[in-house]
């Protein structure tokens, strides 16, 4: 039985940990099959606090683990296969074992959204890719496709330009959803263009990419664009299977929580970006994990009828 369990190691569920452990809750964080999460395949964070040069997704994930570990947290590398948060304790199982605990916090985070055309899943690895960062290296000196307009789209096709000979921006909209400033460096990096108002309908290619097929959606043309990889960027869905029906969720199936991460299951908290949020950050992440451990230590507290520890948060 443990205090707290926390299912997700991304940047909240590493903070939740490392607040939790600082609270001397005993607390497991099973990582799932992505340690890190997302950050962790981001090439560069460049507005994280503290790292005025920007610092590498994975060595940030990798510090916050080590720092989460120093607090005492222990962390299993396992995937959560079913949840009960019907009965308290709280059941969590996974793969090889099945675990308690009086507060759980979920920060399983998002999972890149699918184009859903032909040749995206068949050339997956093959060319068609969701990780600059992976496999970025591969392509040095080729053509690069990149779908998307929004952060991700713009910043990993800003990092693609190492490698590529030339990167192609293909966005649905004529206006980029990236902030201002990684839009102007990619509006002026020689080796980025853009092609507005298209869509990509088609992943074409035998055993490897060798183009794709495009439909302006103003005039409705169809055309062949050639091509050597294909990095799809077109947002997210959150990972909430294993608690549907369990917490409710909003309209677009994030956790709805309060302000303090509390879902509508007491003792049960959410934190990052699988709950409803306006501004998807690691540096946001960071905050609502935080408050999600202190909210379960004082669920906690309640519980056994002692008092909640009045303190500074440092
Ligand atoms: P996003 O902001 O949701 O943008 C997704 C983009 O893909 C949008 O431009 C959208 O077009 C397009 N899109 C969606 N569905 C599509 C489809 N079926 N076909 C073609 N295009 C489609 O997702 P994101 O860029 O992955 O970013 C996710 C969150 O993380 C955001 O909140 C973002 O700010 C944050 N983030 C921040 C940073 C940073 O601060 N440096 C880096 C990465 C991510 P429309 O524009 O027409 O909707």
């Amino acid at each position: 039985m443990y205090d707290l369990i926390i299912i997700g190691s991304g940047p909240a569920g590493y903070s939740a940990a490392i607040y939790a452990g600082r609270s001397m809750l005993s607390t497991l964080l099973i990582t799932g099959s992505a340690p890190g999460g997302w950050a962790a395949l981001t090439n560069d964070i460049e507005n994280y606090p503290g790292f005025p040069e920007g610092i590498a997704g994975p060595e940030l994930m990798e510090r916050m683990r080590q720092q989460a570990e120093r607090f005492g947290a222990e962390i299993i590398m396992d995937e959560v296969t079913r949840v009960n948060l019907g009965a308290h304790p709280f059941t969590v199982e996974t793969y090889s074992d099945e675990y308690q605990a009086k507060a759980v916090v979920i920060s399983t985070g998002v999972s890149q959204r699918m184009l859903g055309v032909p040749g995206e899943t068949q050339l997956a690895g093959r060319g068609v890719s969701r990780c600059a960062t992976c496999d970025g290296f591969f392509f040095r000196d080729k053509k690069i496709v990149v779908v998307g307009g929004g952060d991700s789209a713009v910043d990993e096709g800003i990092f693609l330009t190492r490698y590529a000979r030339e990167v192609h921006i293909i966005h649905r909209r004529n206006r980029l959803r990236a902030q201002r400033a990684a839009q102007e460096r990619a509006f002026q990096n020689p080796k980025i263009s853009f092609i507005w108002d298209t869509a990509v309908t088609e992943i074409i290619g035998e055993d490897r990419v060798t183009g794709v097929k495009l439909k302006n959606l103003n005039t409705g043309e169809e055309s062949l664009f050639d091509c050597d990889a294909v990095f799809i960027y077109i947002g997210a869905t959150p990972n909430v299977e294993l608690f549907r029906g369990q917490v409710d969720l909003d309209e677009f199936d994030y956790i709805v929580t309060c302000r303090n991460g509390h879902t509508s299951v007491p003792g049960v908290f959410a934190a990052g970006d699988v709950r409803e949020t306006t501004l998807k950050q690691v540096v946001t992440a960071v905050s609502s994990g935080a408050r999600a451990a202190m909210e379960a230590e004082k669920y906690i507290a309640a519980l056994e009828d002692r008092a909640y520890p009045e303190r500074e948060l440092g």
